[in-house]
């Protein structure tokens, strides 16, 4: 392990690294405040849109060609290793053309070479800056997942020991890692990637692997704000949130946090600092709850579908919503959120889910009289703070009018309404809850 105690691992967003002065600035003042730091890097801006979009065109050479044209300009003053990692890429291009649908470990892999460039890419911007910068791919450091592609889980106690080590070593020789975000090396030994916004969680899972007090996330211009400014333009950061209220708010949609990342600061008792690059006074701190404080955010999840099923004896009908999920789940439907009262079950799902869930109901409808309705289109909006629960006699009757379903626990309390009123509905609550109540 480190000699001075266990390291700082800081995350530059993608954005944030189209300044690499500033970053390098940055990390210099970060390592002279703490012993041992660890950077870990997203894909520079746009390189991950780029390579999903040569994906969803397998067999076109020129998207294939203009896109590594693209990918290749982003990254100016790549030393050889980062090189190497172009041409293997235009070779994945290559492979991608020769068959009909790409599988998903080898859409991972194409997946993952962007942030491979971005270490190499900022390795050399703070060597030149005189900082010792090591690249590491977290695969080869043996940062080990599941094998779900696309949305892979860290596996801790299999990951602890390689990474440790090999981290380890760089900082015992005064170096800096500079860490791939975004994936790892799954259970058979391929690429797998930890979804988008997938570094957020590489920071926080290396922190717990390396027994960090706290871990920093750095973006462009943003820290986490009480509503996406594109619906509430009044929107304002939030200077702190327990774990379990940044939990929620990363589930229920906030973009600014991977879901998972909370996860492992949460159990590990790590601080987690959403911090801006280009604007110092925009940050939130997350950690335990404290008592007395109140935050609230709202969120929003769209587009969605409800469907509403009528049962007929509604709950004299022991075990429905066991075989209702049952049905769903057999047949790969992921339910985002469930509304239910005697009669009536309402359940939001993604809009590509419908017809499989509409077919997984079919045996049910013909033969227990379950009458299926819809799809409706909805946004679900989520009111979220510890103790929001309190706060229902709040609520704007604008905000509740025409609402398919509601559900609430102690910390969050959500909404699904008509999608053409999704905009109202957020403005309302942020206005009632966050906006009438600022101390
Ligand atoms: N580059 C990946 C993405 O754009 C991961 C990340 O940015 O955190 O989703
Ligand atoms: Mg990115």
């Amino acid at each position: 392990m480190p000699v001075g105690g266990p390291p700082l691992v800081v995350k530059f967003g993608g954005a944030s690294l189209a300044n690499p002065d500033k970053v390098v600035a940055d990390i210099r003042a970060l390592r002279r405040r703490s012993r041992d730091v660890v950077v870990v890097a997203s894909a520079r801006e746009r390189v991950t849109d780029l390579l999903y979009e040569a994906l969803e065109h397998p067999r076109s050479a020129a998207v294939h060609r203009r896109n590594l044209a693209e990918i290749r300009r982003r990254h100016p003053g790549l030393p050889l290793a980062g090189r190497q990692r172009l041409e293997r890429l235009a070779g994945l291009f290559a492979r991608l053309q020769a068959t009909r649908a790409p599988d998903p470990p080898l859409a991972d892999r194409v997946l993952s070479q962007g942030e491979r460039l971005a270490v190499h890419w900022l390795s050399a911007r703070l060597g030149e800056a005189g900082i010792p910068a090591v690249p590491v791919e977290a695969d080869h450091l043996g940062l080990i997942t599941d094998n779900a592609y696309g949305a892979s889980c860290i596996l801790f106690d299999r990951s602890r020991l390689a990474v440790q080590r090999g981290i380890g070593r760089i900082l015992r020789r005064g170096a800096l890692p500079v860490v791939t975000g975004y994936f790892g090396r799954s259970l058979e030994g391929r690429v797998a990637t930890l979804g988008r916004g997938g570094s957020d969680y590489t920071a926080a899972g290396l922190g717990a692997l390396l027994g960090s007090t706290r871990v920093e996330l750095v973006k462009s211009h943003v820290a986490v704000l009480s509503a996406d400014p594109r619906d509430v333009p009044e929107a304002r950061a939030i200077p702190s949130l327990s774990f379990e209220e940044a939990e929620e708010l990363a589930q229920f949609g906030a973009r600014v946090l991977h879901p998972l990342t909370i996860e492992p600061a949460r159990t590990h008792g790590m601080v987690v600092q959403v911090r801006s690059l280009d604007d110092p006074t925009l940050t939130t701190t997350i950690g335990p709850a404290r008592a007395g404080r109140r935050n609230r955010a709202i969120t929003v999840l769209r587009p969605l579908r409800l469907l509403r099923l009528r049962v007929p004896g509604g709950r004299q009908r022991p075990g429905i919503v066991a075989e209702v999920a049952q049905d769903l789940s057999g047949a790969g439907v992921n339910v985002v959120q469930l509304f239910t009262s005697s009669a009536l079950l309402c359940l939001v799902l993604a809009p590509e889910s419908v017809a499989a869930a509409r077919r997984a109901l079919a045996p049910m409808t013909r033969d227990s009289a379950v009458v299926v309705e819809g799809p409706f289109q909805v946004a679900l909006v989520t009111a979220i703070g510890d103790g929001v629960l309190n706060d229902l006699d709040r609520l704007p009757a604008d905000a509740v009018r025409g609402a398919e379903g509601f559900s609430a626990t102690p910390r969050a309390l959500s909404l699904a309404v008509p999608d053409r009123r999704a905009g109202t509905v957020v403005r309302a609550l942020h206005d009632a809850l966050v906006t009438r109540e600022a101390p």
